[in-house]
């Protein structure tokens, strides 16, 4: 038997978010982005579950070339466009969909001899703000031309920095503002949005919408009240069982650093889930964990993590848990606790929590 912990993909969780896309951005087609393996999900469970997508968006050339392999026939994006002069030929073989954000990646287009004069499909990036990647105003227009010139087929291309917030500069209005300034009478099928702008700026969703977060089942903010209302399923479920539990004496310690004192005499449960898996080292006392049928009424009940998380184990306090034993299922995230919840606990976002899902963890695609 292997170690007990297992990352659950829900492809019916895909196919239900990709389906609210959808229902919120109906006049726009979808690249769905797919980079960092799917946010940590593997591209085998994306591909199944996300193959009504109008396209896929990642940033490595050898994940398109996977996609191909594998029968994708739709579209791909690589988001970053080329990373060096060599990569066209292949860009073209897969054809790619690429985005163009700086000079460099213009001239290696310009300088490249097509065997076969096929033309590519761009997606120029305009910087309006972010200060990132992209073109500023001044310059976007003369790399739109050059492009053009050479026969691509053009699309207008830019990011917002703040889609999930009110007021923070700069806002999605005057980014907005700028990029319609600058590509004025340049006309071009455009892409603006990300998972925030399609739940909460609906009126600049362009004729491509770049969800991903929001594909995953997670929050744009790192909140998991702001999309409970939303209607979006999480699609990993990271599981593990309980493998030892402890019975401590009022005022024992538990733990590296011995963090976490017992107020009283209590139960203790050992998961076999720790910061090598991808369980934030970071996550205090008090951060969810799911138990199954530990409540009086059987149904599953959340403790909280007690002590500091090791490599390989967490412990959680099963005061709350009376029935719970050695091989009790228990739920790090997914869809009992949301895996916002454990990331805002450990000061950050469920954004960094699924992607980092770590290569050791077993992956089931349901
Ligand atoms: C990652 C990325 C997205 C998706 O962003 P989410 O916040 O996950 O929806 C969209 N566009 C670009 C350019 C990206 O890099």
């Amino acid at each position: 038997m292997n170690r007990p912990i297992l990352a659950s993909i829900s492809t019916e969780a895909f196919r239900h978010n990709l389906t609210r896309v959808r229902e919120l951005a109906p006049e726009s087609k979808i690249w769905s982005v797919i980079k960092a393996r799917s946010y940590g999900h593997g591209f085998e469970a994306a591909f199944k579950g996300l193959e009504a997508t109008d396209g896929f968006a990642l940033l490595d050339i050898e994940d398109a070339r996977w996609l191909r392999e594998n029968g994708w026939k739709g579209r791909i994006l690589l988001l970053e466009g080329l990373f060096h002069p060599a990569e066209v030929a292949n860009a073209e073989d897969l054809a790619c969909d690429l985005v163009v954000h700086c000079d460099s990646q213009i001239e290696w287009l310009e300088n490249y001899q097509s065997q076969s004069h096929k033309r590519f499909s761009i997606f120029l990036k305009m910087n309006t703000g972010m200060n990132r990647l992209g073109f500023n105003p001044d310059k976007y227009r003369i790399a739109f031309h050059r492009l053009h010139a050479l026969g691509h087929q053009m699309h207008h291309m830019t990011h917002f920095a703040n889609a999930d917030q009110v007021n923070q500069l700069p806002t999605v209005g005057q980014q907005l503002e700028c990029f319609e300034a600058t590509i004025a009478d340049l006309t071009a099928p455009t892409s603006m949005a990300n998972s925030a702008a399609i739940l909460w700026h609906r009126t600049v969703l362009g004729d491509w919408v770049r969800p991903g977060i929001m594909l995953y089942g997670a929050s744009p903010t790192g909140s998991y009240k702001d999309i409970e209302h939303a209607n979006l399923q999480p699609v990993m479920r990271l599981q593990s069982e309980i493998i030892d539990i402890q019975e401590l004496k009022k005022g024992d310690r538990v733990g590296y650093g011995g963090r976490y004192q017992a107020p009283e005499s209590m139960r203790v449960g050992v998961i076999a889930c720790g910061y090598a898996d991808g369980y934030p080292r970071q996550a205090p006392d008090g951060t969810p964990v799911w138990v199954e049928g530990g409540a009086f009424d059987g149904a599953g009940v959340v403790c909280p993590l007690v002590g500091r998380v090791s490599m390989d184990m967490l412990t959680i306090d099963l005061r709350q848990a009376p029935q719970a034993k050695i091989g009790s299922r228990v739920e790090l995230w997914g869809t009992q606790v949301p895996v916002d919840d454990v990331a805002q606990m450990s000061g950050t976002i469920g954004y960094e929590l699924i992607c980092a899902l770590a290569p050791r963890v077993a992956v089931e695609i349901k």
